[in-house]
């Protein structure tokens, strides 16, 4: 039995602490804290009502060290599952270390005066970690997370991988022209970066949405999706070994002439400018505050999310492919849990990720990745906590 600290009280923390609730039998003590307390209060409220179980709230400034350093020794946190913003991912592995804690998260850090980061800001933190006598998970939201375990489990039914593609669509309608389903300043900043994919040993750079192509996800149909970069690429690539590794996401239309639009008056400009006199403030961070809350969405959204990923190789000296992929429905997810299934295909994999490590089924001390770990008891978990993995044979 673990004591779990989940920080973060948005979509994520919210699908986070309801299945943290529905795994009792790991978690004993689950806290919620966040900046807005009374964000925390309501998802608590929601989760004693709806499962009987008590989860405990704070409010929380995760930017400081110190301030979680004293919340997680006021209540002798075993596991701080981290869900908020990637700004905060520094900070809060600072406190784990200082406290022997492990640590959990769903996207790689960021500063704000970059969204182009890798994975080096945090790996480099491994051996203080190590010295700690405890461990970090990065990355195990659904992408980056789940996508590296399906690309490993498809790595292990070939004897030599050439090619992984990541697709992800979200078939989903929220009604609204448009909106993101996750912090807009994080997403935007994300999409407004150059193309990148793995080939023949480098990088290779693309224009933003420079390369579209026509894809058809199982269950769904068709959709254009974009070649984008997602920061799983670099961990696959680091632990996996491909000889082509590729990112796709797809848009609709109508997203994609507002986000055109935006992109040429210069909204996603992350440049502070002076609004009035001695008020500084980004286009981009204007624009997120103008935009719907993605939490407000969940009252019109239906349709599902497809996620999934091919891995190419060779087995038994045959061309092989496999699509492993799993369908996310978003009014299930708003019924199980008040949150959609961006939130809840990340919130899910982060509880499991939390599990595996109370139960010390994934356990490696220093900074470690989904990639390092074996597959197995991941995706058996999958299947038990609402989110099941499909496996097919494809030319
Ligand atoms: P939201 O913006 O809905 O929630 C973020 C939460 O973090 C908010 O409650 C916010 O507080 C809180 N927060 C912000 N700053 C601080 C701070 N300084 N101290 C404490 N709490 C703070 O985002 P989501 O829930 O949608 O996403 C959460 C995380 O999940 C993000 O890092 C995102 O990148 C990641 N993600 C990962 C995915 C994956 O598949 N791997 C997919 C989707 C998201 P307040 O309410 O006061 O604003």
């Amino acid at each position: 039995m673990a004591n779990l600290l989940i920080i973060g009280a948005g979509g994520v923390g919210r699908v986070s602490a309801f299945k943290a609730a529905q795994n009792k039998d790991t978690f004993k003590n689950i806290v919620l804290a966040s900046r807005t307390k009374s964000k925390c209060d309501e998802i608590a409220k929601d989760i004693k009502k709806r499962l009987g179980v008590e989860i405990k709230t704070y409010a929380l400034d995760a930017n400081k060290k110190e301030n979680v350093v004293d919340l997680i020794k006021k209540e002798n946190i075993d596991i701080v599952c981290n869900v908020a913003l990637p700004y905060q991912n520094l900070p809060i592995m600072h406190a784990c270390i200082e406290t022997s804690t492990a640590y959990l998260d769903t996207a790689l850090a960021e500063t704000e005066d970059n969204p182009d980061t890798y994975y080096d800001l945090q790996w480099a933190l491994d051996e203080d970690f190590k010295k700690a006598k405890t461990m970090a998970l990065l990355g195990c939201g659904f992408d980056p997370g789940v996508t590296s375990i399906m690309a490993k489990y498809g790595a292990k039914l070939l004897d030599e991988l050439e090619e992984i593609e990541i697709y992800d669509c979200n078939f989903g309608n929220h009604g609204r022209a448009f909106a993101t389903n996750f912090d807009p300043e994080i997403n935007l900043r994300e999409l407004n970066l150059p193309g990148k994919y793995w080939e023949d040993g480098e990088w290779k750079t693309t224009k933003p949405f420079e390369i579209q192509i026509k894809h058809n996800y199982p269950e769904c149909g068709e959709a254009t999706s974009i070649l984008i970069w997602h920061e799983e690429l670099e961990s696959i690539v680091k632990f996996l070994k491909p000889k082509k590794a590729k990112f796709f996401m797809c848009f609709s239309d109508s997203y994609l002439y507002h986000f055109n639009a935006l992109k040429n008056v210069g909204m996603f400009s992350i440049e502070p400018i002076e609004v009035c006199k001695g008020c500084k403030i980004s286009p981009l961070q204007f624009l997120a505050k103008v935009l719907p809350d993605p939490q407000d969405l969940v009252k019109d959204y239906k349709g599902k999310t497809n996620i999934g990923v091919i891995v190419r190789g060779i087995k038994n000296g045959e061309k092989k492919a496999y699509y492993i992929y799993n369908i996310c429905d978003h009014e299930k997810a708003i019924q199980e849990t008040g949150a959609h299934c961006v939130s809840y295909t990340t919130g899910v994999p982060a509880i499991i990720g939390c599990k595996l490590m109370a139960k010390k089924i994934w356990w490696k001390e220093g900074v470690r990745n989904v990639e390092e770990f074996e597959p197995e008891p991941f995706f058996e978990e999958m299947n038990k906590q609402g989110l099941p993995i499909k496996i097919m044979e494809i030319k």
